[in-house]
């Protein structure tokens, strides 16, 4: 989201954008949703759990896919 989005959305001067996930934790829509957790299935793709800024620094609890490798 940019910026000029960020500020329309906050003075609602235009439709909120269709963006977003649930809030594995609190399950309230956020716009700002934080990876916190992939869930593996049998049969089919497996799925990410997403969780609001306030909520995702309580779940994380180590490195998320890709946070150790080194920059390239
Ligand atoms: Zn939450």
């Amino acid at each position: 989201m940019t910026p000029a989005r960020i500020v329309a959305a906050l003075l609602r001067t235009e439709p909120v954008p269709d963006s977003g996930a649930h809030c594995v934790r609190c399950k309230r829509w956020t716009y700002a949703p934080i990876p916190v957790g992939y869930i593996e299935r049998v049969s089919g793709p497996g799925f990410t759990q997403y969780a609001c800024p306030s909520h995702a620094t309580a779940m994380i609890s180590r490195p998320t896919p890709g946070e150790l490798e080194p920059d390239a």
